[in-house]
């Protein structure tokens, strides 16, 4: 490792890091196992859930179908809200509640496999609903118990929600995007199909694609977990924990499978290797970060995908703007990037070359330039939009960004540089336009 005196002991920081595993069956088909391995699960009843889109589409049917054969009662519930609310997350919870299951099983993107944990942790244990959201918008309580067996099942190669303990939605009365984080709302199991990624169209590729790459890279590139406070016991260790060599692993494989596959993947859907390689560079990215913790372009991502006004990129349903998860990470990244490589510039160099980059000969004080040209390059050969300018903002709205991302400490102070109003002021300016 290039760096390992990044996890020297530092003054008043943790001395150890907490590993989750994650139960994982990846491979071509393996939608067509939820059936036994719920029944070997003990699981007699289960909701599935999924999204009103999907739930038509071929992939719940198999799942349905491998339930169904293995003797389950299967109820389905394709309500789930893409990019969901407060609201949305409830109304999944009151059918969780009312349909008396024994465990869950989801099929879908982000959106849905998030619902389903949020659906599980409320019908387990019910509280007012701000009980367990993130401090300082919520009370942010630690789950009391253990939540049923949730069998996730991913669409997209990109969210990796399938391996962490994280929902994310909207907060409808205060327009801010935040989450629930605990160990217990992890899935039980993830199966991922590389095959679901077979019909998925381009954008939906590239977007996804860049939320894997991103994930790897700010994980890589986090606080090392040896500079963060310990917690208060050693149980309440946040997963959000800061980058440590187990997250180290994951990174390293996502960002050279991103580098090799990632433009493959998006410019032509019949190379089923680069879409297979990508889901598992999901499934690794999401160990990654579903136990270091992702930073500032996550941070900074909620208020571009919150204030949109009329963007909507081709390949999402036409109901409304839309800055896809995905888009809303990368067009911060470079500037991002550039900002934090003077942290640990050793690691930002070592993650342009698994990107692909020319590092050879690279000094320390090029690698703000290597990472973030090399990621622009990426973002161009897919289309990307060109910074945040690229997905409707200019210069008036800065003040409103920073403003709606400043709350996110969670994410923010994972970052390997202190990030204040200033310096996401500077940020966004930065990444008004890389091209
Ligand atoms: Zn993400």
């Amino acid at each position: 490792m290039g760096c390992c005196h990044y996890y020297a002991p530092a003054e008043g920081g943790d001395e150890a890091f907490s590993v989750d595993v994650s139960a994982i069956t990846f491979g071509a088909g393996v939608l067509r196992e939820a059936g036994d391995h719920a029944r070997a699960r003990g699981l007699r009843r289960v909701a599935l859930m999924s999204d009103p889109v999907l739930a038509g589409l071929e992939h719940v049917a198999v799942a349905r179908a491998s339930l169904e054969q293995a003797g389950l009662d299967v109820v389905l519930y394709d309500e789930v809200r893409v990019e969901p609310t407060d609201e949305s997350f409830l109304a999944a919870a009151r059918f969780a509640r009312d349909g008396e299951f024994d465990g869950f099983v989801s099929v879908g993107g982000g959106s849905v496999i998030d619902t389903c944990k949020a659906a599980n942790l409320y019908s387990s244990h019910p509280a007012e609903f701000l009980t367990y959201v993130n401090a300082p918008i919520g009370e942010g309580r630690p789950v009391p118990g253990p939540l049923k067996p949730h069998i996730a099942c991913p669409t997209t190669s990109g969210t990796g929600s399938e391996c962490t303990g994280i929902a994310i939605f909207d907060l409808l009365s205060m327009k801010a995007k935040t989450g629930i984080v605990s160990r217990r709302l992890r899935p039980s199991m993830a199966l991922v199909d590389p095959d679901c990624t077979a019909t998925l169209p381009r954008n939906v590729v590239a977007a996804s694609g860049f939320d894997v790459l991103s994930h790897a890279l700010e994980s890589y590139t986090a606080l090392a977990y040896t500079r963060r406070k310990p917690a208060a016991r050693p149980s309440l260790r946040p997963m959000s924990q800061g980058a440590n060599p187990w997250s180290d692993l994951g990174c390293r494989e996502a960002l050279r499978i991103a580098g090799e596959h990632l433009v493959r993947a998006v410019n032509d859907a019949g190379d089923s290797e680069a879409r297979s390689q990508l889901m598992w560079a999901a499934t690794l990215a999401g160990i990654a970060f579903g136990n270091a913790g992702v930073h500032a372009p996550h941070g900074m991502s909620y208020s571009v995908a919150g204030l949109v006004r009329d963007f909507h990129p081709d390949g999402y349903p036409a109901n409304g703007a839309i800055v896809p998860h995905g888009m809303s990470v990368i067009v911060n990244a470079p500037s991002v990037f550039r900002f934090t490589a003077s942290a640990c510039p050793e690691r930002h160099l070592e993650a342009a070359a698994w990107l692909g980059a020319e590092t050879r000969g690279a000094t320390q004080a090029e690698a703000a330039g290597v990472l973030s040209e090399r990621l622009i390059e990426l973002m161009r050969a897919t289309d990307m939009p060109n910074g945040i300018s690229g997905v409707g903002y200019g210069v008036p709205d800065i003040p409103a960004l920073a403003e709606g991302a400043y709350p996110q400490r969670r994410l923010l102070d994972n970052a390997p540089l202190p990030i204040g109003r200033g310096e996401l002021d500077k940020l966004y300016r930065d990444a008004l336009a890389y091209w």
